[in-house]
């Protein structure tokens, strides 16, 4: 009897020193890792999971006043972070996030090209030029000027990881976005794969996580950034359409997922565990766009 007692508890502490393995396993020990886009959404949860990994995380958002105060929040649990407030849009902010990582850290092992905004679901017919430039210089312009100044780090160093927030509209033609999203997430997904082959023989890889809808503030947030009225209210129109759709079944409905379950698999494609993955787009979508 005292045997088996013996056996049940050292099973048991097993499988608690496991469980409390898997709240936290290190798996971004050390690494300095950029989020842009961290104010909110994925890119908060993204952050968040990646301080809890050992990560020394920059969170970088427009929003500054947000993004400090997460980074105050995960300082209190001894997480080692820098917040930056930064326009991705502005090259100069781009350049500042960098050297604002370089300066604290010494090294960028990471960056998470996340930030974005979303259109007003408006075909290329109706699209303006005010919401279309907004649209490519957030969601592709700054992306590839992030990867730009972080590539001679990289070089520098012997090796990085990029991950960029790439979506289900990168490979469809209408599904969660007007033309202007659709395009500028198409683009993010060539210019990830183009990134990952011209630099796979200098240990840098690139991929995207193309998630399909999840529970955040993109639409409303890009609302207050682009700021028309107009384009707001083609906005909600268009959505009704589309959820009148759903509703009587043309259209496949999509259960939304969580930004967390979008930041595990950034996890997944930042860390070593993912060190053969280079050009990849990482679809998460809860099989929407599979039939
Ligand atoms: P969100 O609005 O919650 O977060 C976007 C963040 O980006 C905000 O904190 C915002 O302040 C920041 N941002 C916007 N413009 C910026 C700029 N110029 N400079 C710095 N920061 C800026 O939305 P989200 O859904 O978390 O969006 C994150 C990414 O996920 C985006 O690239 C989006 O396209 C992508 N995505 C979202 C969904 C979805 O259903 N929510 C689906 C697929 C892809």
């Amino acid at each position: 009897r005292i045997l088996k007692f013996i056996v049940t508890f050292i099973l048991l502490m097993g499988s608690v020193s496991n469980s409390l393995a898997q709240v936290s396993s290190g798996r971004l020990k050390d690494k300095v890792a950029i989020v842009t886009g961290a104010a909110s959404g994925n890119g908060k949860a993204i952050a968040v999971l990646f301080a809890n990994e050992g990560a020394k995380v920059i969170p970088a958002d427009i929003n500054g006043i947000e993004v400090r105060k997460i980074a105050d929040t995960l300082k209190q649990n001894q997480s080692d972070v820098t917040p930056v407030e930064v326009d991705v849009t502005r090259e100069d902010d781009v350049q500042r996030m960098i050297n604002s990582a370089l300066g604290r850290f010494g090294r960028i092992d990471i960056l998470v090209n996340n930030a974005g905004v979303f259109d007003e679901l408006l075909p290329a017919g109706e699209v303006s030029d005010e919401i279309w430039d907004r649209v490519i210089s957030t969601n592709l312009t700054a992306p590839m000027r992030g990867i730009r100044a972080v590539i001679p780090v990289f070089e520098k160093q012997g090796g990085g990881v990029i991950v960029n927030t790439a979506s289900i509209a990168g490979f469809t033609g209408a599904r969660g976005g007007g033309a202007a999203y659709v395009a500028s997430k198409h683009g993010l997904i060539g210019l990830t794969k183009n990134v990952a082959f011209n630099y796979k023989d200098k240990n840098i890889r690139c991929n995207a996580v193309a998630p399909g809808r999840v529970e955040t503030n993109l639409r409303v947030n890009s609302e207050n950034l682009i700021g028309s009225k107009t384009a707001h209210d083609k906005s909600i129109d268009n959505w009704r359409d589309i959820e009148t759709k759903v509703s009587e079944g043309y259209i496949t409905n999509m259960r939304k997922c969580t930004p967390d379950e979008i930041a595990k698999v950034v996890l997944f494609l930042a860390s070593d565990e993912a060190s053969f993955v280079n050009g990849s787009i990482f679809v998460a979508d809860g099989g929407w766009t599979s039939y």
